[in-house]
């Protein structure tokens, strides 16, 4: 399908496109909303906004540089992914195994730099078995795309497996029967940066109460990892301000990643 054409499919579909700055064609114009004033990461993160204006204008530069990493993972290393996979959907480690329609493990490239961690399945991912693939998962693909990414040069998983009924948020007891799951892959993959996609990931994550707020604009670490916060798309979908402030979240990500290369 030409670039026109889908365009036009996303439009029909009430999808905005996410275009990076220095692109000419523009179907929305992101507005920079910025950091509330007085925000006390304000001062970090205009620091980071100034490097980030032009952090989009060298996106070209350096987008061969930061989606994968080199190829080298041996026979035992996709086995290991095969082994995980498998046990993922075997799994009968809590209750949700007996309403799942299926598990969803995760989806991408075993090589990617970049690595994406939502809260758990929703109706679509559960019926197809794959991670954020309704509207949401359409949205932070133009997400990704926005900073020079495709959906399959990073990987995308949950820190849950398998749906909790009327996509109520995970419990403590799921999450840590889910725990090694999600620590194997972060383990296989070795991420140079992950993202936590919405608040819920990243308390889990963080192991922190801490909100939405006040994690994003910050550099995490998860286990000497990188890891930056960023606004889940179901939210993103209610208004452009919160479309605004995760186009800030993205960049932010993307200075965080490209400080890693220097
Ligand atoms: N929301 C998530 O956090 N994960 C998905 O896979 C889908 C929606």
């Amino acid at each position: 399908m030409d670039h026109a054409t889908r365009l036009q499919y996303l439009e029909a579909m009430g999808i905005d496109v996410w275009v990076s700055r220095h692109q000419p064609v523009v179907v929305e114009q992101v507005v920079n909303v910025g950091y509330p004033q007085g925000h006390k990461w304000a001062e970090h993160s205009e620091a980071h906004r100034s490097h980030h204006e032009g952090a989009s204008t060298n996106l070209d530069r350096w987008a061969s540089l930061h989606s994968a990493q080199p190829t080298g993972s041996s026979h035992a290393d996709e086995q290991t992914w095969h082994d995980l996979q498998q046990k993922v959907a075997n799994c009968q480690a809590c209750s949700l195994c007996e309403t799942r329609t299926q598990t969803v493990f995760g989806v991408g490239s075993h090589h990617a730099s970049w690595m994406l961690i939502g809260e758990a399945p929703g109706q679509n991912e559960d019926l197809q078995g794959e991670p954020f693939v309704g509207r949401a998962g359409q949205l932070l693909n133009e997400m990704l795309r926005a900073i020079g990414l495709s959906r399959e040069e990073v990987f995308i998983a949950n820190i849950l497996k398998c749906r909790p009924p009327n996509n109520r948020d995970p419990q403590t007891a799921e999450v840590a029967a889910c725990h090694d799951f999600l620590q194997g892959q972060i383990d296989l993959l070795k991420p140079k940066i992950i993202l936590a996609v919405g608040r819920i990931a990243a308390q889990n994550l963080l192991n922190t109460q801490q909100s939405l707020a006040k994690l994003r604009g910050v550099r995490h670490q998860l286990e000497q990892i990188p890891l930056v916060v960023v606004h889940h798309p179901a939210y993103l979908l209610r208004s452009l301000t919160e479309k605004a402030k995760a186009w800030d979240d993205l960049q932010f990500a993307l200075s965080v990643y490209q400080s890693l290369e220097q």
